[in-house]
């Protein structure tokens, strides 16, 4: 099945995103990596009529240690995380929970904002 007909909106600062939101309230999804999203959309279980592409708004992107505390973008991958040698050595413990979450094709793709990671549903072949 298709997804039904939506608007695409493509900013580029997170006050752009934050402004779409704003302008097509609940109507609208945030688009991450679209793993879980698209399908959704084809199955037509969630039918958005705007959708606000996050994948160009540089601001999300990318893993900063600050002093005591490491920073990870919403739309870093999960992949990107896990292979971090920042988060390695300051988040050990993230870095290891990551794998647990499906496998690395999909968290190529899966951005962290959206990583919850469950063992129970790891996939049995890597
Ligand atoms: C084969 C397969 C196996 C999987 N196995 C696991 C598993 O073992 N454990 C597990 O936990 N998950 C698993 N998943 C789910 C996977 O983790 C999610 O599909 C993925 O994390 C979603 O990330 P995404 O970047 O693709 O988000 P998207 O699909 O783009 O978005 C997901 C949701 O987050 C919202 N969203 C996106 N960005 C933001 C933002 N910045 N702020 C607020 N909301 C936002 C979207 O509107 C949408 O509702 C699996 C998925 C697949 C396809």
């Amino acid at each position: 099945m298709k997804s039904a007909a939506y608007g695409l909106v493509v900013p580029t600062t997170i006050d752009e995103a934050v402004a779409a939101l704003v302008e097509h309230g609940p109507d609208a999804r945030l688009l991450a990596g679209g793993q879980s999203l698209m399908p959704l959309m084809a199955a037509r279980v969630v039918r958005p009529s705007v959708v606000i592409d996050l994948g160009r708004i540089p601001d999300l992107f990318g893993i900063v240690h600050r002093g005591d505390h490491v920073a990870v973008g919403a739309m870093t991958t999960q992949r990107a995380v896990e292979r971090s040698e920042t988060v390695v050595q300051h988040v050990p413990l993230l870095a290891l929970a990551v794998t647990r979450i499906a496998h690395a094709t999909i968290r190529n793709a899966a951005r962290s904002v959206a990583a919850s990671p469950t063992p129970t549903r790891r996939p049995r072949s890597p």
